[in-house]
């Protein structure tokens, strides 16, 4: 990298999942501009592909690249990063890490102690934790005068109301960090903004429901911006089931299991994140949409969607009482943002609640899609975890707090 003065500070973000790097660029002004985006993905498959699109000619390309692991595809990306970027020319990274513990809630830089700590927690979320870890190395490695900061998921519920984030299990494992934690709070921040940017202030201090619903899928109540509960809990297996993850479930079944089928604790951890949810019951895809080409032809696709309809207005259910009621439902994720049948049926019977669909702005998917006399507004809104990322970026370079962007892109 040679180095290089420059005007807007430029802020790249990276979300470092099972299967693939996601990466964004921002530049910092007024607001915050999305300049490119992309990443790395299918990881570990043959047809690994690094992707990228930007506002320079540049920047927009697809690439098949050989990344058997995530080491070589984090060698990619910083392989890329020297290439793409003159020295001093990005002021930060900033990281995207699922599970903070007890101890994390603020973003902050990332140090060497912090890498230490992060070691600790791996337990807490094994299928994330060392990707995200590796990833903060590799930056360090290679550009040790880079500042690097850590946006936790866990940090949006940092503050639940014991009731919520005590398990009732033997206290003795409270002490040692056993406890919901939630995730999605990237999302969940993102959303509370957009909201009060959207329909004002109060409506987002009011009761709401948010539902996060892409593979990886939960809810969260929230009242007065803070979060009250949470449908994920200690690691993100918990709440609702999603594209192959469980959500939740009897405990019993591991020692019914370990009895009758001699499961392991490792198999049975892979059941419930790898092999359950949509992907278990359907016994053919995790993909919501496929499922719905195929439902009417396929009882196990239909069963697939009815259960994961059926659970999330269960806790839909259950957040209105855990808040005393409803002002706003806001859906979001892969599916939640564009499927008006998923939306339709979890909604449906919710009038009781307030809720009424209308048919029609719901079938086109858009911002409000409840009906002009439905109590409870209902909204769909494309959500970024990327942009608030960044604005947490900024917040912690003190950079000054950017209150929205031309990139948004809420409907
Ligand atoms: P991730 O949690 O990996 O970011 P996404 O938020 O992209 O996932 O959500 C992926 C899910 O969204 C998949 O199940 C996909 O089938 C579903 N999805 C995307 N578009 C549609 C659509 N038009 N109708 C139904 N489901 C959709």
């Amino acid at each position: 990298m040679a180095t290089v003065k420059q005007a807007n500070p430029r802020i790249l973000t990276i979300n470092g999942g099972s299967s693939s790097i996601k990466m964004a660029l921002f530049e910092a002004g007024d607001s915050l501009r999305r300049t490119l985006e992309g990443g790395i993905e299918r990881i570990g498959q043959p047809e690994a592909k690094f992707v990228a699109k930007g506002s320079n000619q540049a920047d927009n390309f697809t690439r098949s690249v050989t990344a058997a692991n995530h080491s070589e595809a984090v060698g990619i990306l910083m392989d890329w990063i020297e290439e793409r970027f003159r020295r001093g020319e990005l002021t930060a990274v900033g990281h995207r890490v699922v599970h903070g513990g007890p101890k994390y809630s603020e973003p902050q830089r990332i140090t060497t102690e912090m890498v230490e700590e992060l070691h600790q927690l791996q337990p807490f979320d094994p299928d994330h934790l060392p990707e995200e870890i590796l990833l903060t190395e590799a930056f360090h490695h290679r550009f040790p005068d880079l500042v690097q900061v850590a946006c936790f998921d866990t940090a949006f519920h940092h503050e639940l109301p014991r009731v919520a984030q005590l398990l009732p299990i033997p206290r003795v494992y409270e002490a040692k960090g056993v406890r919901r934690y939630g995730f999605h709070g990237l999302s969940y921040a993102y959303l509370v903004e957009e909201l009060s940017r959207l329909a004002g202030p109060q409506a987002a201090r009011g009761r709401l429901i948010l539902a996060h619903l892409g593979n990886g899928a939960s809810l969260a109540a929230v009242y007065e911006g803070k979060s009250v509960d949470t449908s994920m809990g200690l690691t993100p297996t918990g709440g609702v089931p999603m594209s192959t993850r469980s959500g939740d479930l009897d405990p019993g079944l591991v020692w019914y299991l370990a009895r009758t089928e001699k499961i392991t604790a490792k198999k049975f951890n892979e059941m419930v994140n790898f092999q359950s949810g949509l992907l278990g019951v359907s016994e053919t895809s995790s993909d919501m949409r496929d499922l719905l080409d195929r439902e009417t032809r396929d009882v196990r696709a239909a069963e697939a969607v009815a259960v994961f309809c059926y659970q999330v207005k269960k806790w839909i259910g259950a957040f209105a009482a855990a808040l005393s009621g409803l002002d706003t439902l806001v859906f979001a994720g892969g599916i939640g943002e564009n499927s008006p049948k998923v939306r339709a049926r979890i909604c449906d019977g919710l009038g009781f609640l307030g809720i009424e669909l209308d048919e029609k702005r719901n079938a086109s998917n858009e911002g409000l899609i409840s009906t002009v006399a439905s109590r409870v507004p209902v909204r769909v809104m494309h959500t970024d975890e990327e942009w608030m990322i960044a604005k947490m970026v900024c917040g912690v370079l003190g950079l000054g707090a950017p209150k929205e962007s031309s990139s948004m892109k809420t409907r």
